[in-house]
């Protein structure tokens, strides 16, 4: 596996993020994996990798610097690796060993063929939060009037739910005997040839997903967490992650939060909305929301839909997060009609890489960037997608882009 020195003027070998206590120990040179992606990957990794570097070295010179690792996945590895090798074992050793990494999208054919990589790596690792902050930056055009007020965190959980991928094919002898066991045992009656999937929801995984949410709220000083859900229908999944954030903040954070109804004054008030309303909420409230909490499916519908508010789906970044690792990447797929044609924009890998800056503690990095694209969204410099909903910008392809922002830092 490949290995470069990030910055100009470093050499030598990079070491690992290690776990201390609770903490990540990060080394003035970490080795940290990536993975290029399929479809845009290409254009949009480079370019997301060229600012990265570039806002270490103007934040801490030559003291630090990211040695990346390049880890292969989806259409890459099966080229260089073989038939059936789209996640290598050697890959998720080394997004587990190294705890920090970055990836660019990777796709999954609809219906049949693999499973979703993304899912297997979430679910491989552990990755229970995906973490998708959505905000506005001035000068990026919106479909909305007012897309400052839209200024959200989204917490998903990552590894249950429909998700989770536990499903039978219509006519198949497995979706038979669970549909039997249904009606023999259970007393519930199904279409002879229905499709079967489960949706396991759990309060250990809601709970830890809710908690993180709150400690979020508390360490950012954000006053609000909303647990959205479906739970008047799906009473006991989506009704049982209600109740289940609910008892975390009460029983765990009694002094730091309260809730719509009960009296006094905390940091934290936690709120919760039915799915279906929360849509309606973001358009016509969105002020009054901070931290939304959400079961696997709601927050996937409601991450595109805030980042649709604020841009679309090229300014919206990622991670997914478990105790002491994090994988970080962009909202969007691989939007394979683009791919390898340098337009697509690179905003949400980079702001992706934001993030893993900021997990890392490497915050004067991360400002560094938020500024500089900032800028050269005033500017009026972007990337198509933004360009053909500003009549006065001038459009950059995506290495552009990203020449731009650096230029910017
Ligand atoms: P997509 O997100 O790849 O693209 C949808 C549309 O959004 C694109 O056609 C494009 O118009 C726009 N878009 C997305 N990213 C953009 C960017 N950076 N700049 C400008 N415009 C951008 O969704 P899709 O077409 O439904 O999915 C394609 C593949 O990606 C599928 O195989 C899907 O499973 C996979 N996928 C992967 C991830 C992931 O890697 N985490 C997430 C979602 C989808």
């Amino acid at each position: 596996m490949e290995k470069t020195g990030a910055a100009r003027g470093v050499s030598g070998e990079g070491e690992a993020i290690t776990l201390q206590g609770d903490r990540l120990s990060v080394p003035h040179r970490p080795i940290i994996p990536f993975i290029e992606g399929d479809g845009i990957g290409v254009d949009i990794w480079p370019a997301a990798r060229r600012v990265l570097d570039a806002a270490v070295e103007k934040a801490y010179g030559r003291s630090r610097a990211i040695v990346w690792q390049e880890v292969l996945a989806g259409e890459k590895a099966v080229a260089r690796l073989g038939a059936g090798q789209h996640l290598p074992e050697e890959t998720l050793a080394a997004l587990r060993q190294y705890r920090v990494s970055i990836k660019g999208p990777l796709t999954t054919p609809v219906g049949g063929g693999i499973r979703s990589l993304n899912v297997t790596i979430r679910k491989k690792l552990d990755l229970y939060a995906c973490v998708r902050p959505v905000r506005w930056f001035p000068g990026v055009p919106a479909p909305v009037k007012h897309p400052e007020k839209l200024d959200v965190v989204i917490f998903r959980e990552n590894t249950e739910d429909v998700y989770a991928g536990i499903e039978w094919a219509s006519g198949t002898p497995e979706a038979g005997r669970v549909a039997k066991f249904l009606e023999g045992e259970m007393g519930v009656r199904l279409e002879p040839d229905s499709a079967i999937g489960i949706k396991p929801m759990s309060p250990r995984n809601s709970k830890r997903l809710v908690r993180r949410a709150i400690r979020y709220a508390l360490d950012k000083k954000l006053s609000s967490v909303t647990l959205v859900h479906k739970g008047n229908i799906m009473k006991f999944t989506e009704g049982g992650f209600r109740d289940w954030g609910y008892e975390v903040a009460r029983d765990e954070f009694p002094h730091e939060t309260v809730t719509e109804i009960s009296r006094g004054e905390a940091p934290v008030i936690i709120k919760d909305r039915i799915a279906d309303s929360m849509f309606q909420q973001i358009l016509l409230r969105p002020d009054e929301y901070s931290i939304l909490a959400t079961p696997n499916l709601n927050g996937d519908y409601l991450s595109d839909a805030c980042a649709a508010q604020v841009g679309g789906l090229g300014m919206a970044p990622g991670a997914n997060i478990g105790d002491g690792i994090g994988v970080f990447e962009a909202t969007h797929g691989s939007a394979p009609k683009y791919a390898g044609k340098d337009v697509s924009n690179p905003s949400s890998l980079i702001l992706s890489g934001v993030m893993m800056l900021e997990f890392m503690g490497w915050d004067e990095a991360a400002q560094i960037i938020l500024k500089a694209m900032a800028a050269t969204f005033e500017q009026k410099t972007v990337t198509y997608d933004l360009a053909r909903l500003m009549p006065d910008a001038r459009q950059l392809n995506c290495s552009e882009f990203a020449g731009a922002v650096v230029k910017n830092l």
